[in-house]
């Protein structure tokens, strides 16, 4: 019994010694990590509220060009996707939202940019490669 008793007091001691000793070094180790983590972050989230009211700012201008039937359409695939991507480029004979194969006649519709082709999987509005290295936002 006295034995057992013992054990237990030492397993305090020792718990006790290693809060009151190495936990606030811990504590302090991971406190200031997660300063320096939370500086970080806000400089970045600062960057992207920046960079999306400017975006914002650019499709207001360019939503007026649009026709309201398409931008309507938009709209609605670009709400469907976690993303936000609702034209995507055809990269690798593939969809670039959803990496499925675009069928060679299909790819050869979109190059003539003649009408809206949409990804038959998920629905995208694909575009040419070379039409989507040529803009710049
Ligand atoms: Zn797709």
């Amino acid at each position: 019994m006295e034995y057992v008793a013992s054990v237990a007091e030492v397993l305090v001691v020792k718990t006790v010694v290693v809060g009151n000793g190495f936990g606030p070094v811990v504590l302090g180790l991971m406190d200031t990590f997660g300063r320096q983590k939370q500086n970080e972050l806000q400089k970045i989230t600062e960057e992207t509220e920046k960079e999306e009211a400017e975006l914002n700012k650019k499709r207001e201008k360019s939503v007026t060009a649009v026709e309201a039937r398409l931008l309507l359409a938009y709209d609605r695939i670009r709400m469907n996707y976690k993303n936000g991507l609702a034209v995507v480029p055809v990269e690798r004979d593939s969809c670039g939202g959803c990496f499925n194969m675009i069928p060679p006649q299909r790819q050869s519709d979109i190059r003539l940019r003649k009408k809206m082709t949409v990804c038959e999987h998920c629905g995208r509005i694909l575009i040419d490669s070379e039409l989507n290295d040529s803009i710049e936002i």
